[in-house]
């Protein structure tokens, strides 16, 4: 399967993204993971990503789309891919499209996760990160971690994402309205949207998700 997943900032999409994969089997690309990696490497594509990155903005598609393609073009993505952040705007749907098509392959669903905006400043204000995998996400109020800083999962450091500060996800939801939210009417043209609550509990969400794509399917 092929599947692009949207969403506001908070909605979820890494955590989501992750359990889906799994179920799935098939890998999980989250383009914001990839150029988190490519900071903490200290690439020249990660210096060029981060100052985007740090105020909200979306990095620049010349540089985002070559990353997205090469990743796609990785062995394992031959047979099917969870897209977690890529497209998030129309240029990038069209040229996903493209890359597609050279291979003449196609998305089979768009899970679009639906949250409410006082929810999702709630959930990303409080939000605490691995700093060895972004899908283990804690909350100091919903879902603190057992000790302090450190992730339940794997023993590594949690931080606040230098884009998690309030100023920052009121930039990163406008850009969703104004950039990424277009892409979901140029999916529904095309038949592919699938849309979720991403409201209640993680297991939740994820029997939600797989359920409405295996109606999809059908
Ligand atoms: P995420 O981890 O998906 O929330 O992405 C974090 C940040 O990475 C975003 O706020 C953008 O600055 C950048 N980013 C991730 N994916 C893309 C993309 N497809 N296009 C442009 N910027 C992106």
């Amino acid at each position: 399967m092929r599947i692009v997943l949207v969403g506001p900032p908070g909605a979820g999409k890494g955590t989501q993204a992750a359990y889906l994969a799994e179920n799935l089997s098939i890998p999980h690309i989250s383009t914001g993971d990839l150029f988190r990696a490519n900071i903490s490497q200290g690439t020249p594509l990660g210096l060029q990503a981060k100052e985007f990155m740090d105020s909200g903005e979306l990095v620049p598609d010349e540089v985002t789309i070559g990353m997205a393609k090469d990743r796609l073009e990785q062995p394992d993505a031959a047979s099917g891919s969870l897209l977690d952040g890529f497209p998030r705007n129309l240029s990038q749907a069209k040229a996903l499209d493209e890359i597609l098509e050279e291979k003449g392959i196609a998305l089979d669903a768009v899970l679009d996760l639906e949250v409410p905006e006082e929810e999702v400043v709630k959930r990303i204000a409080g939000r605490r990160t691995c700093r060895n995998n972004s899908a283990h996400t804690f909350h100091v109020e919903y879902k603190p971690a057992k000790a302090e800083g450190v992730c339940d999962e794997c023993g590594g450091e949690l931080y606040q994402r230098e884009d998690d500060s309030e100023e920052t996800v009121r930039k990163r939801l406008e850009v969703y309205h104004e950039q990424t939210e277009p892409i979901i009417d140029y999916y529904k043209s095309q038949g592919l949207v699938v849309t979720i609550s991403a409201l209640g509990k993680v297991v939740e969400v994820t029997q939600r998700a797989m359920e409405a794509l295996r109606q999809k399917a059908a």
